[in-house]
C-alpha cells in the first residue's frame, strides 16, 4: 500500500531528524564540558596561578612553571663550579610556590672504588607468567602479534617474527569512549524526553556510526555501557548525569516476562564452562566458539511415560500428595473448568517446565507452579498426545537374554587414547555407541563424561572405579583401579568407592591415620596436591630441584602453559625458540609410545610454557643418566593434562630430571645448523 508506505517513510524521516538534533545537542554539551574538564585538570597538575610573564599562560587561565632559559638563568650556587673539579659537583635548586628558584646548592660527589670480586653471571632466564592451569592459545595463533619480544636486542629477527603474523593486537578498532558517552546520552534523551521506544531508536540509528543497542545479551551499546563507569558529565542544564532519570534496566532486552524457564536456562547455559575442572562463569579460557568449545543448549526432553503410566511411575509405593491427588481421581471425574481458571502466566511456566522434565511428578510441578496437581496432569495430557510417546529402551522391561547382552557391551573397554585435549560434551541424537553416530566422543575415541548430553545409561559413559576400588582403601598405582589403568584421575562425582571427592590431603597432619577413612590417591592434578620444587642454577642453565623428600610415584606438579591445538603456521614460536635457545614445548596427545618424549616440534596438541608456566618447565634432560621423573598424560574429568611424576624416590635438594626424547634433540640440532626458522606447518609429522 503506497500511501501507508509513504506515511511510514515520513515518520522515519521525522524521527531521524529529531534524533540528529538531539545527537548534535548532546555532542555540543559534552564537548563544552570536556574542554572545561581538561583545563581544570591541567590547572591542578600545574599548581599554577595567573602570571603575565609566563610564556605558557592560557588567556584567563593557568600559568606554568618554566625551566630556566638563557634570558632567565638560575642563580649561581656555592661553591662556585671551578673548571678543575666541575664534574665532581651536582647542583640542586628548590622552587617555591610561585615558581621562583632558591639560591641553589652544590652537592659534592664521592668517588667509590669498584668492588674487586667478580660476579658470576646468572644463567639465561626467560620470564613467564606464573600459571596453575593451561590456557588455550587463540584458535588462530598467528593472527595477531600480542607484543614485540626482545625489543632491546638487535640480534632478534624482528621483521621475520612480525611477518609471521597477519596483524598486531595493539592496533584494533576500538570505540572512542567519548563517542560512547555521547551515544548513550542521546539514546537516554530520545527515550526519556522524546518517548522513542527501543525499536524506533534501533531503526533510526541504522546505517549510522551508532553502535546497535543490544544485538545480543553481551554486545551492543547498552551492554558496553553497563560494563564500565561513565564519566560524571555535567550537561548543558548544569546537572550531572547521575541526577537524570536512567533507561529502564531491561531497555531493548527481549521480553523474558513470558515465564519461559526453558529458554532462560538455555540463555544462561552458554555462560557455563564446558570444562568440568573449571568453575569460572563466562570463562574466557575454555569457552571458545571458534574452537567449537561451548556448553550446547539443551533440547527439550521427550516424555517417556503415558498419562496412564504416570501415576504409578511417579508415586510407586510412596504416598500421594493428598486426598485429592490426581492419581486417586478418575480422569472422568476431574472437572473440565479447573484448568481454565489457572492464570496464563502459570500455565506458561508449566509448559516450559515440561520441556525440562516432562516425566516429573505432577504433584511436584503443582507446588512449583502454584496449581493443583490434577490441573498439571490435565495440561500435560493436552500438551503430549499419548500415542506419540515412545518409551525409553531402558524403561521398557528387557527379556532376560537381552539384559545379559546389555551387560556384556557395557564392560567393553573403551579406547580413550584420543589426541584432543579440548573438550566439549557430546550432543546428538541416537546412542553414542552406534557406529553411524555423530557423537564427538566416539570420533575422538573418548569416553563420555558427566556433562555429555547422551542417555544416562550410554555405554560410552565413564563409570569411575567403583567396581575395582570398593574394597581397597585407595586408588594406589599398584592397584587394579580402573581409573588408573585408563590413565585417568578419579572423578569426584563418579568414584564414590574411593571417596575421590574427599580424598587425599584434605586432612591436617594432626588427624590420626585411622580417622581419615578412605583415601583416594589419584586426584593430585585436580586438587593441585604437588611437591615443593626449587629452581636454581644447575649444570645446564637453570634446573628444578626437590624442595622436600619425594616418594616414588608422587606427582610433583603439572606441566602447564599455552595450549596449542593448531592446524596452522606456528613459525613465530619457532623463531622465539631459535633466538632464546630455549624450548618449553611439550607434546600433548602423543600416544603411549612417546610418553617419555618431550616434543621438539609443535605437535597436534602442545603445551608451550614459554610465556606461561610454573617451575616444572625447568626440569632438565637427564642425559646421559636415567631420569628420576616422567611426564604422564592424564585425563582429568575429561581434560587431557600433563602430570610430572617421580619414577623413584628423590632426596631433598636433588635435581629433578626428565627424558626429553631423541626427537627433541634432533630438531634442536637442525635449528642450530639451519639458522633460518623452520615453518612447522601441521603438527602431524613427528620424529
Ligand atoms: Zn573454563
Ligand atoms: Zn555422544
Ligand atoms: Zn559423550
Ligand atoms: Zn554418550
Ligand atoms: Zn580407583
Ligand atoms: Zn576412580
Ligand atoms: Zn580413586
Amino acid at each position: 500500500m503506497p500511501a501507508e508506505h509513504d506515511a511510514e517513510l515520513e515518520t522515519l524521516k521525522r524521527n531521524r531528524e529529531k534524533a540528529e538534533e538531539v545527537y548534535f545537542q548532546v555532542q555540543t554539551e559534552f564537548l563544552a564540558w570536556k574542554d572545561r574538564m581538561v583545563l581544570e585538570t591541567f590547572k591542578r597538575l600545574g599548581n599554577a596561578r595567573p602570571s603575565a610573564t609566563s610564556p605558557f599562560s592560557f588567556p584567563g587561565h593557568a600559568a606554568f612553571r618554566m625551566p630556566p632559559t638563557a634570558s632567565n638563568p638560575l642563580p649561581t650556587p656555592t661553591p662556585k663550579p671551578k673548571d678543575r673539579d666541575a664534574e665532581l659537583f651536582i647542583y640542586e635548586w628548590h622552587y617555591d610556590a610561585d615558581g621562583k628558584p632558591d639560591a641553589g646548592r652544590a652537592i659534592r660527589m664521592m668517588e667509590v672504588a669498584a668492588p674487586r670480586e667478580t660476579f658470576v653471571e646468572h644463567p639465561p632466564y626467560q620470564y613467564c607468567t606464573p600459571a596453575s592451569r593451561n590456557e588455550n592459545a587463540g584458535m588462530l595463533d598467528n593472527r595477531d602479534a600480542p607484543f614485540v619480544p626482545y625489543p632491546e636486542d638487535p640480534t632478534f629477527p624482528r621483521d621475520a617474527y612480525m611477518t609471521a603474523f597477519q596483524d598486531v593486537q595493539w592496533v584494533s578498532d576500538q570505540k572512542d569512549p567519548d563517542a560512547e558517552v555521547i551515544e548513550y546520552e542521546t539514546v537516554r534523551r530520545l527515550h526519556i524526553e522524546h518517548e522513542f521506544s527501543a525499536g524506533v531508536i534501533d531503526q533510526v540509528i541504522q546505517m549510522t556510526g551508532f553502535t546497535p543497542l543490544r544485538p545480543s545479551n553481551d554486545s551492543g551499546l547498552l551492554w558496553a555501557v553497563s560494563q564500565r563507569d561513565l564519566p560524571p558529565v555535567i550537561w548543558g542544564d548544569g546537572r550531572p548525569s547521575s541526577s537524570k532519570p536512567q533507561l529502564p534496566p531491561n531497555f531493548s532486552r527481549e521480553d523474558h516476562s513470558s515465564n519461559d524457564v526453558f529458554r532462560q536456562i538455555n540463555t544462561g547455559v552458554a555462560k557455563f564452562c564446558p570444562n568440568l575442572n573449571c568453575l569460572t562463569h563466562n570463562c574466557r579460557i575454555h569457552i571458545d566458539p571458534a574452537w567449537g568449545i561451548l556448553t550446547p543448549p539443551f533440547a527439550p526432553t521427550k516424555p517417556q511415560l503415558t498419562s496412564a503410566e504416570l501415576p504409578v511411575a511417579v508415586h510407586g509405593p510412596y504416598p500421594r500428595c493428598g486426598n485429592d491427588c490426581f492419581s486417586l481421581i478418575d480422569e472422568d471425574d476431574m472437572e473440565d473448568d479447573g484448568l481454565a481458571k489457572v492464570p496464563l502466566d502459570r500455565l506458561s511456566v508449566l509448559t516450559s517446565l515440561f520441556k525440562v522434565d516432562p516425566d516429573a511428578s505432577p504433584c511436584d510441578l503443582a507446588v512449583v507452579c502454584k496449581m493443583r496437581c490434577r490441573d498439571v496432569f490435565r495440561h500435560r495430557k493436552d500438551t503430549f498426545d499419548d500415542v506419540d510417546i515412545i518409551p525409553s529402551p531402558s524403561l521398557a522391561p528387557l527379556p532376560d537374554k537381552e539384559k545379559k547382552k546389555g551387560k556384556k557391551t557395557r564392560t567393553k573397554k573403551v579406547d580413550i587414547s584420543g589426541r584432543e585435549s579440548a573438550i566439549s560434551p557430546c550432543v546428538h541424537s541416537g546412542p553414542c555407541s552406534d557406529a553411524t553416530s555423530s557423537c564427538a566422543c566416539l570420533k575422538l575415541k573418548l569416553s563420555c563424561e558427566r556433562n555429555c548430553r547422551c542417555a544416562k545409561d550410554c555405554l560410552r559413559r565413564w563409570e569411575g572405579c567403583n567396581s575395582t576400588c570398593s574394597k581397597s582403601k585407595s586408588c594406589r598405582r599398584s592397584s587394579k583401579c580402573k581409573c588408573r589403568l585408563a590413565n585417568r584421575e578419579c572423578d569426584p562425582e563418579l568414584c564414590v568407592a574411593c571417596d575421590a571427592r574427599d580424598g587425599q590431603a584434605y586432612f591436617p597432619d594432626d588427624v590420626p591415620q585411622a580417622g581419615r577413612g578412605r583415601k583416594c590417591t589419584n586426584v593430585a592434578l585436580q586438587r593441585g596436591i604437588f611437591k615443593k620444587i626449587i629452581v636454581k642454577k644447575s649444570k645446564y642453565g637453570l634446573g628444578a630441584f626437590a624442595g622436600e623428600y619425594i616418594r616414588a610415584g608422587d606427582v610433583l606438579g603439572e606441566y602447564v602453559g599455552e595450549l596449542l591445538d593448531n592446524k596452522e603456521e606456528l613459525s613465530h614460536r619457532v623463531i622465539i625458540h631459535h633466538h632464546s635457545k630455549l624450548n618449553y614445548c611439550f607434546g600433548l596427545g602423543s600416544g603411549p609410545a612417546d610418553k617419555y618424549g618431550k616434543g621438539g616440534e609443535i605437535e597436534p596438541g602442545t603445551v608451550d610454557a614459554q610465556w606461561l608456566g610454573n617451575p616444572t618447565r625447568f626440569l632438565n634432560d637427564s642425559k646421559p643418566h636415567n631420569p628420576n621423573c616422567v611426564a604422564e598424560e592424564l585425563r582429568v574429568n575429561g581434560e587431557c593434562r600433563l602430570a610430572i611424576r617421580a619414577l623413584k624416590s628423590v632426596g631433598n635438594g636433588k635435581e629433578l630430571t626428565l627424558r626429553y626424547g631423541d626427537g627433541y634433540w634432533k630438531k634442536a640440532e637442525e635449528a642450530e645448523k639451519g639458522g633460518r626458522p623452520m615453518a612447522v606447518k601441521t603438527g602431524k609429522q613427528r620424529n
